[in-house]
């Protein structure tokens, strides 16, 4: 009686896994994506981002060659060029997604969707589809307070697409965001001033974590004004004059505000249906996703629970699994391993130490060093581990790197973390030498108990 059994709003990493994955199995499956293919993620997340932070550690490249024997005068950051590799990339990634979801049978809307009831979406001409279940995947949006003169602020939508580089960049946030293009903009040579309204950046992360990435992002040359924000922003002779708390002014060419993301729930008729909404309008799911009314379901961003692409495809997955597979499954939650591509980039799994030992007694090993290429470099840099071992069981409660490859790392140690690995797993692992990650497991003797 419906026409379809599922309908998803929203065209991003968690809506598109759960369509494809209820299509394969042979259910009728519609999607509605106003925008782009592939979601923040892709269009104007993870992947552009990551690709600038490929683009910027190339200067690490060139700086570190010289004690290599390399001479390279001459070398230029050509913005112009890098922003059209990285379009054909994007572009080439969002047509690998609609591709696959045209092979698993998906029918596709290049336009709005907006919920009359709990089984009935409207699109943008006006077309009715109904279906027996509605997932919203429609991600979230940068948020900007507003002060005067934020219209003239841009925020990580339009980073991408900048005509020109700016000059002297600042940037308003402390959180993944903010970090992350402060590195960017600073590896691709522009003078970078960050502020943050609190006294450390990244607040969630460890504590040692915290210090040693924004120590280094100092030494690299970020202008970091902690415990400060902007209260106004005005043109400036063609530049942009921003005023801080105290009163005073600095010129600049671009402020960037990464000030947190807002869930997309705003007119898609999701409260006249019956969905309850949080108070920072972000759908309330239980732990299978489902809403308050038992047809809608909602995955990823939009529910704001653990804000990143890989959580919102297992909570698709999780979802389809559940509802057309007949497998009632949770997406996991606990220990995520993350990444943060500052410059120096972040792994973190499983707890800080600040919250282990809220809950046990622990033990704190951690070190410090410079990788062997940093030293002929004339690198400065040193490369920080934490491991959190719970005092009585002797698990590794929490793994923290900040470094060259920690990213990497990570991944591969949040492995034995899920697999509750004890310190005297990681330490009758024979090491990889030489690496850094070979640190991971030669770490002897506790710094300190907590
Ligand atoms: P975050 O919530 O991580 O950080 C927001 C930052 O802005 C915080 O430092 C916050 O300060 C500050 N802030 C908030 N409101 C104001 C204000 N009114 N004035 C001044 N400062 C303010 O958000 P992001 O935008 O950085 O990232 C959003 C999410 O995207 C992340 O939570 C993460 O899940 C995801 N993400 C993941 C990435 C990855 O995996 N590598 C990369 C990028 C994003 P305070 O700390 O005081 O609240």
């Amino acid at each position: 009686m419906f026409d379809l059994d599922l309908f998803v709003v929203g065209g991003g990493s968690g809506g598109v896994r759960a369509a494809r994955m209820a299509a394969a199995e042979g259910f009728r499956v519609g999607l509605a994506e106003e925008y782009r293919l592939g979601g923040t993620c892709v269009i104007r997340g993870c992947v552009p981002k990551k690709l600038m932070v490929n683009a910027a550690d190339f200067s690490d490249s060139f700086a570190d060659s010289r004690g290599f024997g390399w001479d390279h005068d001459g070398a230029r950051f050509d913005w112009q060029r890098f922003r059209r590799s990285k379009d054909d990339e994007i572009a080439r990634l969002e047509r690998i997604y609609r591709t696959n979801l045209e092979v698993s049978g998906v029918t596709i809307h290049d336009q709005r969707g907006r919920l009359l009831d709990a089984h009935t979406v409207e699109l943008a001409d006006g077309t009715r589809k109904s279906a027996k279940y509605i997932l919203i995947a429609t991600g979230g949006r940068p948020h900007v307070p507003d002060i005067p003169g934020s219209e003239l602020a841009i925020t990580s939508n339009e980073i991408f697409d900048l005509e020109r580089l700016p000059e002297h960049v600042l940037i308003v946030g402390g959180g993944y965001i903010a970090c992350e293009f402060s590195g960017i903009f600073n590896g691709l040579g522009c003078k970078v001033t960050q502020f943050y309204r609190g006294k450390q950046i990244l607040r969630g992360f460890d504590d040692d974590i915290r210090s040693h990435v924004s120590d280094a992002m100092v030494a690299r040359g970020v202008d970091l004004e902690l415990r400060t924000n902007v209260t106004a922003i005005r043109t400036e002779r063609g530049r942009l004059e921003v005023t801080d708390a105290e009163g005073a002014g600095t010129v600049v060419d671009a402020v960037v505000y990464a000030t947190g993301r807002k869930p997309n729930t705003r007119g898609l008729g999701l409260e006249e249906c019956g969905v309850a909404l949080g108070g920072n309008g972000s759908v309330v799911v239980d732990s299978h996703s489902q809403t308050a009314v038992p047809s809608i379901f909602a995955v990823g961003d939009v529910t704001d629970r653990l804000n990143l692409t890989p959580v919102a495809i297992r909570e698709g997955a999780a979802f389809v699994e559940t509802i057309f597979r007949s497998n009632p499954t949770e997406a996991d939650h606990h220990d995520v391993p993350t990444a943060v591509f500052t410059r120096p980039e972040i792994g973190t799994v499983g707890l800080t130490e600040a919250e282990a030992s809220g809950k046990t007694a622990i033990d704190v090993y951690i070190t410090r060093f410079r990788p062997l290429s940093a030293r002929i470099a004339g690198r400065e840099e040193s490369t920080m581990m934490k491991l959190i071992v719970d005092k009585n069981t002797t698990n590794v409660l929490g793994v923290h790197i900040v470094g060259p490859g920690a990213a990497e790392m990570i991944q591969i140690a949040g492995i034995a973390v899920k697999m509750r690995a004890t310190k005297d797993d990681f330490d009758r692992t024979v090491a990889v030498h030489p690496t850094a990650a070979e640190e991971l497991v030669t770490m002897r003797e506790p710094t300190r108990t907590a």
